[in-house]
């Protein structure tokens, strides 16, 4: 049985603010434009479909969600697995404002400080992680692992919707980022005598990706965000 522990249980109410789904899970609905939703929102030869354009958008938000949290916990812990992933979100966030500015599309945070959000259910999603996280180192990791779990969830999600091929070398990139952060967290887990139990992605996606290319679970640690 799970524990329910104060993060299960603030994590099960950030659940209940995605109501119950990965924001992708819950776009998906027939394209107004009809079959193939390839309306055009920028008048350019490389247009995105709108889909593709409201998956850039809310991953730029994901992102520094992730960035931002990282950061929070970094500071409360001083633990170094979120000093260097936070650095990589970065990373990720510039990959997403790239892809953005090639396109066209308007950054929608162009000027927010760490821990401000357009989206609102991403505000209360990074204010709730953040209160959890800084009960306890263990919790703090569960946050972690569980903001990757989402990412990723929502990578899939959008890379399974594109043909652009710009936008699918960055998830690709983004989700062995985020696959490598998950076994960060979960070997930082495992230390303390804790499991993960992916609340996005599925409980196999979840095993491959941390049976993979770390079987001790251990060395996981080591490796480099
Ligand atoms: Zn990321
Ligand atoms: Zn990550």
């Amino acid at each position: 049985m799970m524990k329910r522990s104060g993060v299960a249980a603030v994590l099960a109410g950030a659940v209940l603010v995605l109501g119950q789904e990965s924001w992708a899970g819950r776009n998906r609905g027939t394209p107004p434009t009809g079959p193939g939703g390839t309306c055009q929102v920028v008048a350019a030869a490389t247009a995105l479909t709108e889909q593709e354009a409201a998956d850039l958008l809310h991953l730029r938000q994901e992102e520094k969600l992730a960035r931002d949290t990282y950061q929070a916990l970094y500071a409360v812990w001083g633990l170094r697995p979120f000093d260097s992933i936070a650095a990589s979100e970065q990373r990720h966030v510039d990959a997403v404002l790239a892809l953005l500015a090639t396109y066209g599309i308007a950054d929608p945070l162009p000027d927010a400080a760490a821990g401000t959000f357009s989206d609102p259910e991403i505000q209360g999603l990074f204010e709730a992680l953040v209160t959890v996280g800084g009960q306890s180192i263990v919790e703090a990791l569960r946050v972690g692992a569980m903001v990757e779990d989402l990412d990723i969830a929502d990578l899939d999600a959008a890379a399974a919707v594109s043909e652009n091929a710009a936008l699918q070398t960055v998830y690709t990139n983004l989700v062995r980022g985020s696959e490598n952060h998950m076994r960060s967290f979960a070997a930082q887990l495992a230390r303390n005598g804790q499991t993960y139990t992916p609340q996005f992605i599925s409980q196999a996606r979840f095993d491959a990706i941390i049976g993979s290319t770390v079987p001790s679970g251990r060395r996981a640690v080591r490796q480099r965000p």
